[in-house]
């Protein structure tokens, strides 16, 4: 498209405050960006921002015909409502999928921007040739932004779904006596090797959403990155495992990227 003239996609980023892990997060989505010839802005903005003044540049961002798709980086400071914020975004701009319009479109199957990480997972199924039909998918956790999705997005009639999905939580019974059961086991905790080898049946698939961050002075950047599966244990046992790193955040960040794409030739054919 470049190449006839056309701009290239552009995603914008807006992050407020310190936050390492967000710090982090924005930068990989403006290297990501890029990497694929997207152009790609960072607003950031000091830990004492106001509700007031977030709420103008989502508008500005909003009004920019010339940004295609933004996001406002999770968690903001205390001070500020993220619901409020998230509905004052654009749901047409809102590339994170998070806008109550988009998760409604999302749970009637509707054309919309998925939740990155979900959508990401469902990709990764997909191309790895994994059958999902009628397979029973157990998901652990229920966040709005990767459980709850995800538990949806599976259940949905559809190709790369129609799975049978129980959604278990914090508050579940007999955890392990469900999640071996699962033919597809999707963990997202926050638990460091929360999901041990007695709770997964032979032959599943594990998908591993959980990132930590373990301190570790024997490597070179001070600490290594693992998640919440006890992946060691629990790998001889499955059909096919993802590693972390290097399986579900890479395919969120893919996912965001595509999204933008999407928002871009949206935008473009309005103009
Ligand atoms: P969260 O921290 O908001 O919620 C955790 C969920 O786990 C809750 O719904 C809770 O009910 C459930 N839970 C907690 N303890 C439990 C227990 N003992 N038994 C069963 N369920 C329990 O979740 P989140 O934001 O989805 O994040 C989960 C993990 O995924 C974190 O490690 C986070 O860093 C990581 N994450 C990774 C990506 C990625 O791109 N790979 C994206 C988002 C989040």
């Amino acid at each position: 498209m470049t190449d006839k003239g056309v701009r290239p996609p552009h995603l914008a980023a807006v992050l407020v405050g310190e936050d390492p892990a967000s710090k982090t997060y924005v930068a990989s989505k403006e290297k990501d960006s890029r990497g694929v010839g997207f152009t790609s802005s960072v607003y950031r903005y000091p830990e004492n921002t106001t509700e007031k003044e977030l709420l103008d540049v989502v508008n500005f961002l909003n009004n920019d015909p010339e940004v295609d798709g933004f996001i406002v980086q999770l968690p903001l400071p205390k001070h500020i409502d993220e619901n409020k914020i998230i509905n004052a975004i654009n749901p047409d701009k809102d590339v994170d999928g998070f806008h109550p319009v988009n998760v409604g479109k999302m749970v009637l199957g509707m054309p919309t921007f998925l939740p990155a990480t979900p959508y990401g997972i469902q990709t990764l199924l997909q191309r790895a040739g994994i059958e999902t039909q009628g397979k029973h998918c157990v998901v652990i956790g229920r966040s709005n932004i990767v459980g709850t999705p995800m538990a949806i997005m599976l259940s949905r009639n559809a190709k790369d779904a129609n799975c049978t999905v129980t959604l278990c939580h914090s508050r579940t019974q007999n955890l392990a006596e469900i999640t071996r059961q699962a033919d597809i086991l999707v963990a997202a905790i926050g638990k460091r090797h929360f999901v041990t080898e007695d709770m997964v049946k032979d032959g599943a698939v594990v998908v591993d959403v959980g990132i930590h961050r373990v301190e570790d002075p024997t490597n070179p950047k001070g600490y290594y990155i693992t998640g919440d599966v006890d992946f060691e244990h629990v790998a001889p046992k499955c059909q096919a495992i993802t590693p972390v790193p290097g399986g579900v955040g890479v395919m969120t960040r893919v996912s965001l990227l595509l999204n933008t794409m999407t928002a871009y030739r949206n935008n473009i054919i309005s103009i």
